[in-house]
């Protein structure tokens, strides 16, 4: 690691390797990834990696180490690298002030950004919310930013937008590049942030159905898409006339959590579509491990990131 400062220097690559061998191994017993037995022996070090120990099966007689099958495995950085990113990446940094605080370059640190963040939704897949939920809608633009996969000058199929985006007149749409956002917050605690293409009925009841346990109570606002909801129990409050809450019926948290969702995403400077889901999986993520710092958060994700079945490239 270039030496930037001495804070940089308390990381040792020893400390750093044992402190993984301990997340990969923690749950399951030290053991050959290629056929699972446990016959293993230690089988020296590398020299291109200080701090890596080197393993043999007995079973099917190849070596392995503790990042074999797992996200890390061909990275040329070394961990301390691994480790500072997923600790920046949870105080919700972008890729290129992550570049810049570790020194790599910034599409290496895109592409981890992206792994790890798909290694945490891996946590946040399954979630559904049950008792009572509020639910609020947010429409965000989000264009096609990036480079064309062949490199070169992207073809935008219309006029580039410049400064100063005039919105096109209706409601957001994803193919008018202002895609809706749906937050259900659950009063118990957890959250459920969609990116949708639009905001008509078949879309939130689709929604609805992968956030929310059928027969839930559900509070929102007077949108039409809301009140032609099936399969819950339903209420909302209007706020053309002017009515915020009325006793206990209220979506008051979904709007608080829309206020900390717009300058999470400001931070990005302008993000594509397709990236948004990706984005607003791991806000969801953070937000619902939000009772734990940074750090611990970090100690989530690199586990799921050292697990060969759970996290996907
Ligand atoms: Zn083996």
């Amino acid at each position: 690691m270039p030496v930037f400062s001495y804070l940089h220097q308390l990381f040792s690559a020893d400390t750093c390797h044992a402190y993984i061998h301990m997340l990969r191994w923690k749950e399951r017993s030290l053991r050959c990834p290629r056929c699972q037995s446990h016959a293993v022996g230690p089988w020296g070090t590398y020299h291109y990696r200080p701090g890596c120990k080197r393993y043999r099966c007995k079973g099917c007689r190849r070596t392995f180490n503790d990042l074999a099958h797992t996200l890390l495995a061909q990275s040329k950085r070394s961990l301390v690298y691994w480790l500072l990113a997923t600790f920046l990446l949870c105080l919700s940094c972008s890729s290129r002030r992550i570049a810049r605080e570790l020194g790599v370059h910034i599409r290496t640190s895109y592409r981890w950004c992206w792994w790890l963040r798909n290694a945490a939704l891996s946590y946040e897949m399954q979630r559904q919310l049950e008792g009572t939920v509020e639910a609020d809608e947010l429409y965000h633009t989000a264009g096609r930013k990036g480079q064309a996969q062949q490199g070169g000058k992207k073809p935008l199929g219309r006029r580039p937008r410049r400064r100063c985006k005039k919105r096109e007149p209706g409601r957001g749409h994803y193919d008018k590049d202002r895609p809706a956002i749906i937050a259900w917050v659950s009063r118990q605690g957890p959250v459920v942030v969609q990116a949708v293409r639009d905001f008509t009925v078949t879309t939130v009841q689709k929604a609805a159905d992968l956030a929310v346990q059928t027969g839930s109570r559900l509070y929102t606002d007077s949108a039409s898409s809301y009140r032609a909801l099936k399969g819950y129990v339903h209420e909302f409050v209007n706020h053309t006339q002017k009515e915020y809450a009325r006793g206990d019926v209220h979506e008051n948290r979904a709007e608080c959590l829309f206020s900390l969702i717009k300058p999470y995403l400001r931070v990005f400077r302008g993000i594509g579509k397709i990236n948004l889901p990706g984005y607003l999986g791991f806000f969801q993520f953070l937000w619902n491990v939000r009772h734990q710092n940074a750090f611990e958060q970090a100690e989530l994700i690199l586990p799921a990131a050292l697990d060969p079945t759970r996290s996907c490239q």
